[in-house]
């Protein structure tokens, strides 16, 4: 175990010694407290699963935001299938089952004295910790791409206020008749690997309604993606020539940008004009693991396998995108299940349970194409000694052919999607 950095703590701890917030202090019949960083896939499906099934133990989740807007099902607002309110959701379900919901961010944790520090001031004291802040942006990665930038060109990657998705969408609305839409797209590992090409499926759906002449260029860091072939025949089929997808063996990595004079800049110097730019930066963990060492010099967690306890900390058990998990997927089924087991694993001493020995986490990642047109891949993993693999034979991903043959297998896929969607975010905020 290392230490862990002590950031600016002291400080912290001392001005906030006399307004320890009550959602800290122990109830008179409590098995323990278990406090909860991010509400989001994994801390929300972590805060209700505890309430659920360790009923004795006090659940505190802390979160900045007043709503959660999901980044799943984001993309078809570009495509005008969705509207924000419609993947906005409320934390009134899980204060309705006993979870103290707090309005605040986490400054900075202290392992030995087992307690989080708010940036409002206050201090939580807890017996376990579970953390699930997702990603942080890369600044700097792109030269040029700073916060300022980001009102120019979003990035649309990270749910917040809901102001960086309707941003996009607005811009869309205003393209020019004929007008290019840019996207760049990072390196691995990133969140939701298929969530680019959805991305770019939806913004054709939506310009091949009004506007068909538009162009769409998707410069990509990499040389392949998730479900390359699957989403390769959506473009062919619905979209014709309006998507030009450039890999990064054909200059599409971007290195620069230019906000004021709409530019992408590519590796070795090319200048590409976008009408609208959607730039997903390469990405890293959120800045409360970085800054307390829960990171390694990767950037990402590692964890425990098995319980998702942070390599570097007893009790602070860390899941969702922050961490280190390949092969499984930075997706929000991933943060939803993992969620589970680490909960069951931090409780399980407090409450003289059983942490499961051998557990398995599934994944499946849906993508709408178009209209009525929904494509997945699923995988099947095993916790190891050292880390998680893919179990073989297991899982797979949506057939290949004509879409004459395919019709109604993609329309029942789109489905599934939606009825996942439903189900999943009951599971976290219900
Ligand atoms: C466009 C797009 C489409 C996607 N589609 C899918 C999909 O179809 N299926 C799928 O499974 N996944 C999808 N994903 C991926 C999914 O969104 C993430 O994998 C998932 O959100 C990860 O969960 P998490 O808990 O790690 O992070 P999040 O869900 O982002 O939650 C993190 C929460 O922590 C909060 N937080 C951050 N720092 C602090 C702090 N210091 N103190 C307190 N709170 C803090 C944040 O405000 C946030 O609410 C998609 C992602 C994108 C961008």
């Amino acid at each position: 175990m290392t230490t862990l950095t002590r950031r600016s703590f002291g400080a912290l701890i001392g001005a906030s010694a006399t307004t320890l917030a009550t959602p800290g202090l122990l109830r008179a019949n409590s098995t323990g407290r278990l406090v909860i960083i991010g509400g989001g896939f994994g801390g929300a499906s972590a805060a209700r699963f505890a309430r659920i099934n360790y009923p004795d133990v006090d659940v505190t989740l802390v979160e900045p935001y007043p709503t959660f807007v999901t980044c799943p099902y984001g993309n078809l607002i570009l495509g005008g299938k969705r509207t924000l309110p419609q993947i906005t959701h409320s934390y009134d379900g899980l204060r309705a089952r006993g979870v103290n919901v707090v309005q605040d961010r986490a400054a900075d944790i202290d392992p030995d004295a087992r307690t989080v520090a708010l940036e409002s001031g206050a201090s939580l004291q807890y017996d376990k910790l579970i953390v699930s802040p997702g990603i942080g942006l890369r600044w700097g990665a792109i030269d040029g791409y700073d916060q300022a930038a980001t009102e120019v060109f979003p990035h649309a990657w990270m749910g917040g206020d809901g102001s960086q998705i309707t941003n996009l969408r607005a811009q869309l609305e205003a393209l020019p008749e004929g007008g290019v839409v840019g996207l760049a797209i990072p390196e691995n590992p990133f969140r939701c690997p298929p969530g680019p090409y959805e991305r770019i499926s939806m913004i054709a759906h939506y310009l091949k309604q009004t506007n068909p002449t538009a162009k769409i260029l998707a410069f990509d860091s990499k040389e392949g993606f998730s479900k390359q072939g699957l989403f390769e025949d959506v473009w062919a089929e619905l979209y014709g020539d309006m998507i030009e997808w450039i890999p990064a063996n054909q200059d599409g990595r971007i290195v620069a940008v230019d906000v004021q004079n709409k530019l992408f800049i590519s590796e070795f110097g090319e200048e590409h004009r976008v009408d609208v730019g959607n730039v997903i930066p390469p990405q890293t963990s959120a800045a409360i693991v970085r800054d307390t060492g829960l990171a390694n010099d990767t950037g990402w967690v590692p964890v425990n396998s098995r319980t998702f306890e942070a390599d570097a900390a007893r009790d602070i058990h860390v899941i969702g995108d922050a961490t280190i998990a390949g092969p499984m997927p930075k997706s929000g089924y991933i943060a939803n299940s993992t969620s589970k087991t680490a909960v069951s694993a931090a409780l399980a001493d407090l409450t003289g349970g059983s942490a499961p020995s051998d557990p398995v986490y599934f994944n499946t990642c849906y993508s709408h194409g178009g209209e009525d047109y929904g494509i997945s891949v699923v995988a099947v993993f095993r916790a190891t000694d050292d880390g998680f693999e893919a179990t073989p034979d297991s899982g797979g991903l949506s057939p290949r052919g004509p879409l004459s043959e395919l019709a109604e297998n993609r329309r029942l896929e789109a489905r599934y999607a939606d009825a996942w969607y439903d189900s999943i975010t009951r599971d976290m905020f219900s």
